[in-house]
């Protein structure tokens, strides 16, 4: 069966999931999206995504075209149809079609996509053994300019940070703001342990705020750890215990050597370990059940 596609309340085969070239999504990166995880036929934590949905299209006045149960199970449709029980789902919200300037208020009909497709993971050994990262020398864009706590369909300040990263032989890249401090990667938050206690970047450095991040911290708060968000540097990564990075497509995935410093004793820490083994055990009981 082909991959069933929604677009604006119709499905289409892929072959014929189309949006205008006119889009200014196309055109300009003019729209949000969401990237979100079915697990056993459990869609994690829709109800947060969708409302960071809404909260980045407010923040570009992009007026969402379905109120958020018409798009709850619009996305739980889309699944059903593609019969998913383990998968990935994108959400887009484009500003739609309008002429070939800026102006937003000249497309008057924004679009509704959702894809709901299988995912590949990263593979095992990444689990296992750890990531490389390297920081790259592509900054955050300022909160000031393009907040990323909106998530935009402009990624290119993410594209560029991953070819860095990529050029220099690693998977995922650690991003910094202008005053050096850490922010997170190109699709991943980050979180570095030192004598049991966590630290992730706070979001008003431009730091996304991912919703396996917010899991993380609950499991974390509910083990006993102390997790606080706070501005550190990579010296604070070199002198880690440990350090994990968190986001849908890669879940939870320990890293276990930074700009050549083994992190630790250069393996995947014990907490991390743990947290993720709980956020595993989390996945298929937190969000909304599909087929229910
Ligand atoms: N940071 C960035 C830049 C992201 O794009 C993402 C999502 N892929 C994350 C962090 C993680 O967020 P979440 O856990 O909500 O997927």
């Amino acid at each position: 069966m082909s991959l069933q596609i929604y677009i604006d309340g119709l499905f289409y085969d892929r072959e014929n999931a189309k949006v205008s070239v006119f889009d200014h999504a196309f055109l300009y990166g003019d729209g949000v999206f969401e990237g979100i995880r079915v697990y056993e036929g459990c869609v994690f934590r829709l109800r947060e995504h969708l409302e960071r949905l809404y909260s980045s299209a407010r923040y570009i006045m992009l007026t969402v075209p379905l109120e958020m149960d018409e798009l709850t199970e619009a996305v739980a449709e889309t699944v059903r149809r593609n019969e998913i029980r383990n998968g990935y789902i994108r959400l887009v919200i484009s500003r739609g079609a309008g002429t070939l300037g800026l102006s937003p208020w000249l497309c008057p009909q924004p679009s509704v996509v959702v894809i709901a497709d299988s995912i590949t993971l990263y593979p095992k050994e990444y689990y296992d053994n750890g990531l490389v990262l390297v920081t790259v020398p592509t900054m955050r864009n300022r909160v000031e300019s393009l907040n990323a706590r909106v998530k935009s369909c402009n990624y290119l300040n993410n594209i560029l940070a991953k070819i860095e990263a990529h050029n220099s032989g690693c998977v995922e890249a650690l991003m910094l703001d202008h005053n050096g401090f850490v922010v997170e990667c190109t699709g991943d938050n980050i979180f570095v342990i030192k004598k049991g206690k966590l630290r992730t970047p706070p979001s008003y450095l431009g730091a996304l705020e991912g919703i396996t991040r917010d899991c993380i911290i609950e499991i974390a708060h509910e083990k006993g750890y102390a997790v606080s968000e706070e501005p550190f540097t990579r010296y604070d990564i070199f002198d880690a215990d440990e350090v994990f990075l968190t986001g849908t497509a890669a879940e939870a995935i320990p890293v276990v050597e930074v700009d050549k410093r083994p992190i630790g004793n250069g393996k995947p820490g014990p907490i991390t370990h743990e947290l993720i083994e709980a956020f595993r055990k989390r996945t298929a009981v937190d969000g909304y059940q599909v087929y229910a």
